[in-house]
């Protein structure tokens, strides 16, 4: 009897312990960021990001994950239909969502789109195999070239580009659309000749070929990239510094966006509060989680490549900062 009651009030104090851990379960709101492929910069940026929310999670009841995702387009879809609670998109694209542009005329202007900040400066990046020799990507007319797949940012920028160049995809021959996790494999066992990737740098999807088959950056250059700098506001000249990459001593000339982070105005206010003041409260050891982050400062990135209005949650952190009015 005396084993039975022991055993009773010991079930009785589990069940009384239980009893706060559901609550606090309860409480907890689960949110996801897209991101792109895990090889690239947003899915190391969203994890940066996380872990910095996470670490908080016992005051504010907030857990962070990150889904691998196709990319830009697709994650400004997937915030459209209430699918994600965040997502990283290019520059150009959250403008083009922004205004029903572009891959966007169909659905209209994304009303609901809302910019969070802006992040590290995503250069379009040409490799090619060693073997075609190519100094810019006029070399690789006539090649077999991934443009990327449909839902990224880069295959968005690229019909951009071709359209300037008054290119066709029937001007390669081959226009390959992988996932940007497989163009590195996919040059280095000779599948393909050359790809493209939006992307800020270094970065492990450029590292990877450069290091086991010495791929080489190629220049994105000319009067249509002129052009296009000069017509569009969210490009920008660029360089990618060389020696950054193995057997990559030469600079590459280009030009780019700005990764950005963007919510949904049905993202609550108090969610992406909660994520920014993680970035902002933490900024040095966020900088310190990717080398592509290292540069960043606050400044440019509560203003620059943001087309989007502002996030209410954000404005409330960045109001209590001071940096905005
Ligand atoms: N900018 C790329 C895209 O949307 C993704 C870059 C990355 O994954 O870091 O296609």
């Amino acid at each position: 009897m005396k084993k039975i009651t022991a055993c009773l009030s010991a079930l009785g104090a589990a069940v009384a312990l239980m009893a706060p851990a559901a609550s606090a379960l309860a409480q907890q709101r689960f949110i996801t960021i897209g991101t792109g492929g895990v090889t690239g910069v947003y899915y190391a940026a969203g994890g940066a990001i996380c872990r910095l929310v996470n670490k908080d999670r016992a005051r504010h009841g907030i857990r962070c994950s990150v889904e691998s995702t196709g990319g830009s387009v697709f994650n400004v879809n997937t915030l459209k239909a209430g699918e994600l609670d965040l997502g990283f998109t290019q520059s150009d694209v959250q403008f083009n969502a922004a205004r029903g542009l572009a891959q966007f005329r169909d659905g209209g202007p994304h009303g609901d789109l809302r910019a969070v900040f802006s992040v590290h400066p995503e250069p379009f990046t040409v490799v090619a195999r060693k073997e075609v020799n190519a100094r810019t990507l006029n070399d690789l007319k006539g090649k077999r070239f991934n443009v990327g797949n449909p839902g990224s940012g880069t295959r968005a920028a690229m019909e951009e580009l071709m359209a300037a160049m008054g290119w066709k995809m029937s001007d390669f021959s081959l226009a390959a659309e992988l996932k940007a996790d497989e163009h590195g494999p996919a040059l280095c066992d000779g599948k393909i000749d050359g790809f493209i990737f939006g992307v800020g740098h270094p970065s492990a999807n450029i590292q990877d070929p450069t290091t086991s088959c010495g791929a080489k950056l190629v220049s994105i250059t000319g009067p249509a990239v002129d052009r296009l700098i000069a017509d569009k506001p969210y490009y920008a000249k660029a360089t990618i510094p060389g020696g950054l990459y193995p057997n990559n001593p030469d600079a590459a000339q280009t030009y780019g966006v700005l990764a950005t982070v963007v919510a949904s105005s049905k993202t609550t206010p108090e969610t992406v509060y909660q994520v920014v003041k993680a970035v902002f409260d933490n900024f040095d050891e966020f900088k310190r989680l990717h080398p592509a982050l290292a540069n960043l400062r606050p400044e440019s990135m509560i203003r620059d490549g943001l087309s989007a209005p502002l996030h209410e949650g954000a404005v409330r952190y960045y109001r209590e900062k001071g940096w905005i009015k």
